[in-house]
């Protein structure tokens, strides 16, 4: 599975994928991988209320909505639609109608505050918001919004109409969603997936239909505006599956809707497996459903693993690895694959990968450390209006630089030893060091700053400061945190803070991250 130059294929039999230039959208895909008639169990199921969607009056709803959209909101092919909504019923709706039209889904955090959410405007150019009325005063003033919690949009939702028939057709490479990261370093970025990336990713995991028992019933940690969550929904629908909606994901009430709603599968980040492994509450209820939990986002220790094992040895543990940019990189369905706890999966369908020595750029073969680069029909088009940041992230040949540190064994497993990026991950929501180490600059107490990432089990990492402060200044390392958390959503909280005399830079004036992290003392981590 390694060829010359040193490029590693997938292991499984390629996945066969519409002709690039056919003219399909994700939903019209969807439909064609779905039985007919559609099948009559729950596609959607509201976790707090029990409200449920079938699959036929979810596609209603989708028919319904598309064609008002484009009837009286005057959506069309290639415009961009903004999203600020709590997770519900009518979000995986709303997704397939707007894509249905050809118009591109941007959803953002909630949690964002109005300044970080004003930059992800300004980095998309959507022409219409979809807000409800908690979140609408976050948004800039002069973007056309329609409420979602409106008369109007539930009158949208049951329009007597026909399938709308988009003015253009939707082609393959029209982009389907912008998602928000900040790839290997500085600032958000706008990453454009397109309907073809969409449709690879779930083209992979339809190949391994025959191989399942039927339906599972799923449920998300990930939130629907992430890239993982927004991907899961648009794969749980195409696969005929159920999944069970929840807005603000806590760990007691994931695991009372996994006894309510019978959950086979869960998708989750590391704090989840590694509270359900300790916590003595979860034993009281009967998980006996759940069959498999797929765990990604941010590395899983091995510890944490054969915890959760030894108390559910009915689950399976499955890694997975992927990026916003990349997609879907390794997949874990098959159980044998599962047990092998330490690697991420092996690479999926349709993907080649390269294994890059970071100093050197020499391509390395199997067992060797370098960073992982991946080609595949499920890898990102590029940042919007980035070609700086997409000069730095794709080679001449359209390798995407993952800015990961792996290795490849001689069975075809992926094993992420650290990341290379500048990116703290905190419970799998990634925080940019560049955005805090700004904010930071703009205190006028402050000379310099770096913000490096600082182990913590139970979260993965936490934002960790050292803060150069002026001359004379007083400034605690409370009001260090307190001036950050002001300005940025709560998981991105600078929670560790030490002052120093210099911050190690480099000739070019680069940060030495990986300096300041031998400095970071064990010291308790002040908030
Ligand atoms: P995101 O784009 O937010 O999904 O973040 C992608 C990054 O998260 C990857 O490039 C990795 O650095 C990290 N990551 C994702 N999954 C894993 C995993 N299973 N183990 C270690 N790191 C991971």
């Amino acid at each position: 599975f390694c060829s010359e130059p040193k490029t590693f294929h997938s292991l499984r039999p390629a996945v066969p994928l519409p002709p690039p230039s056919h003219p399909l959208s994700f939903p019209v895909f969807a439909l064609s991988l779905l039985p007919s008639p559609l099948p009559s169990h729950p596609a959607l199921i509201d976790a707090a209320t029990s409200a449920s969607v079938s699959f036929p009056a979810f596609f209603s709803r989708v028919n319904s909505l598309a064609f008002s959209l484009q009837d009286h909101a005057g959506l069309s092919r290639g415009q961009v639609a903004f999203i600020l909504s709590p997770a519900t019923l009518d979000i995986p709706i709303l997704y397939f109608a707007l894509l249905s039209l050809g118009v591109t889904v941007s959803p953002a955090n909630p949690a964002a505050t109005p300044a970080e959410l004003s930059r992800l405007v300004r980095l998309t150019n959507p022409s219409i918001a979809f807000a409800v009325s908690s979140t609408v005063s976050k948004l800039p003033s002069n973007l056309p919004t329609l409420f979602l919690d409106s008369p109007t949009f539930h009158s949208f939702l049951e329009a007597d109409a026909t399938f709308p028939s988009p003015s253009a057709a939707i082609e393959q490479s029209d982009v389907a969603a912008i998602q928000f990261s900040s790839g290997t370093t500085g600032h958000m970025k706008a990453a454009a997936l397109t309907h073809r990336n969409f449709i690879a990713m779930t083209a992979g995991f339809h190949a391994l239909q025959p191989s399942r028992s039927g339906p599972d019933v799923n449920l998300l940690s990930a939130p629907m505006f992430h890239s993982l969550g927004f991907f899961f929904v648009l794969r749980t629908v195409a696969l005929g599956d159920t999944l069970v909606v929840m807005d603000r994901v806590t760990f007691p009430d994931m695991m009372r809707a996994a006894e309510k709603y019978g959950v086979t599968q869960m998708t989750a980040a590391p704090p989840v497996v590694l509270a359900m492994a300790r916590s003595e509450d979860v034993m009281r209820q009967d998980l006996s459903a759940l069959k498999r939990i797929f765990c990604g986002g941010a590395p899983l220790s091995e510890d944490a693993v054969e915890r959760f094992s030894a108390r559910f040895p009915g689950i399976l543990i499955c890694q997975g690895y992927g990026s916003t940019e990349a997609g879907g990189i390794s997949r874990m369905i098959y159980a044998e694959e599962c047990k092998q706890q330490r690697s991420v999966g092996r690479l999926s369908e349709n993907l080649e990968a390269k294994i890059v020595d970071p100093l050197t750029g020499e391509f390395l073969s199997v067992g060797q450390h370098g960073e992982l680069w991946v080609r595949s029909p499920a890898v990102m088009k590029g940042y919007v209006g980035d070609e700086a940041a997409n000069a730095e992230t794709f080679d001449a040949q359209g390798w995407l630089k993952t800015g990961d540190l792996c290795y490849i064994d001689e069975n075809g497993y992926i094993y992420i030893v650290d990341r290379l990026k500048e990116l703290i991950k905190y419970k799998a929501y990634q925080v940019p060091p560049a955005e805090l180490e700004q904010i930071l600059q703009t205190s006028p107490e402050i000379v310099d700053a770096a913000v490096i990432p600082y182990p913590q089990e139970e979260v993965g990492q936490i934002p960790m400061a050292f803060v150069v402060r002026q001359p004379g200044s007083k400034i605690s390392e409370v009001e260090v945190m307190d001036y950050v958390a002001k300005k940025v959503a709560p998981y991105k909280k600078i929670r560790k803070v030490s002052f120093v005399n210099s911050i190690p830079k480099s000739a070019s004036g680069k940060i030495l991250r990986k300096e300041l992290a031998t400095y970071a003392t064990s010291a308790p981590v002040s908030r």
